[in-house]
């Protein structure tokens, strides 16, 4: 079993854009930026935004954290993308998710102009991806593209079955693995909680792409010997010994699963940060595009 390590791939990655952020500054460029807004303080949600804008200064990005109160009306939201979309220091945009109740989360992701839609969320993007023409590909199927550039892992002709067919990662990724690309051309299989023996279908599989948010759920007698696992599950589970009171699981019972596996990726340190590797190289992609 080799371990698909997140913080390895992610890392190569970013070292890469380091190197283009300090070549660009060289030729009196200025840095690419990104927008996060923020809203509420939902523990999950204020993790990952202060990952992505670490992220963002360690590589050489300029970074804007914008955020909000929780009870905030959806029209000031809606209206600082404006002025954000209108803004040339502004290369790419992203609005946390998920979003408080009152706010209505797909206005919010049409409201990102689609130059600057950097988790490509919105439907001119997910729409070009359909189509395989360039755009912002969702940063988590993104990053799990890369994570297979960088292992070389051969997907030709292989059966995948991903399961989960949300629009920011399910079903951008089963797009992905079937398109006609290097690290596509795969057999897809796009599973969901309606899916009928899912386990039948699991055990077919040559590449397992869990995404359900459902921690634990692939257990090892769903997974044939030598199949190449792909956990993007995040779920904090309470746990009183744990010092912050929960743990990280993913879609996968990572122990009894590895045995089986060729290759499998861990949680936490897995895709969740080739995630972040994504947003990071959607965003130079914007900066190059706007400029
Ligand atoms: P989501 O929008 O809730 O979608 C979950 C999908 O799983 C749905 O399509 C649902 O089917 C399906 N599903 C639920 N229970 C199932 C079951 N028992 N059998 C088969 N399919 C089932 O979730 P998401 O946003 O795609 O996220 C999925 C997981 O990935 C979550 O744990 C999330 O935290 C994590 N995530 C991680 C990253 C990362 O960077 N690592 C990024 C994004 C998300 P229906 O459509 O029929 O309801």
């Amino acid at each position: 079993m080799i371990l698909l390590d997140g913080k390895i791939a992610s890392q190569s990655v970013r070292d890469s854009l380091k190197q283009d952020v300090a070549n660009l500054v060289n030729q009196g460029k200025r840095a690419p930026h990104l927008a996060a807004i923020l809203v509420g303080n939902n523990g999950a949600s204020e993790t990952y935004v202060a990952s992505k804008v670490k992220n963002c200064s360690e590589i050489g990005f300029q970074s804007s954290l914008i955020r909000f109160e929780e009870n905030i009306h959806e029209s000031v939201l809606l209206d600082k993308i404006a002025e954000l979309n209108n803004d040339p220091s502004i290369d790419g945009i992203l609005v946390q998710l998920p979003l408080p109740k009152q706010i209505n989360e797909q206005k919010v992701i049409e409201a990102i102009i689609a130059e600057k839609d950097v988790d490509g969320f919105h439907p001119v993007n997910a729409g070009k991806l359909m189509q395989g023409l360039p755009s912002f590909i969702p940063a988590t199927p993104y990053g799990i593209m890369l994570m297979l550039e960088y292992y070389k892992i051969s997907t030709k002709g292989k059966h995948a079955v991903v399961i989960g067919r949300s629009n920011i990662v399910g079903r951008p990724m089963s797009i992905l693995l079937s398109s006609n690309s290097a690290y596509g051309n795969c057999t897809v299989t796009i599973c969901h909680s309606h899916t009928h023996n899912l386990k039948e279908i699991c055990l077919q599989a040559d590449i397992i792409v869990a995404a359900l948010g459902r921690p634990e759920f692939v257990k090892a007698d769903m997974v044939k010997e030598g199949a190449i696992v792909i956990d993007v599950g995040i779920t904090r589970v309470e746990d009183a010994t744990a010092k912050k009171g929960f743990r990280i699981k993913g879609d996968v019972a990572f122990d009894e699963v590895a045995p089986k596996a060729s290759y499998i990726t861990p949680v936490p340190g897995g895709v969740g940060l080739m995630t972040i590797a994504g947003l990071l190289k959607n965003t130079l992609q914007a900066y190059l595009q706007n400029q």
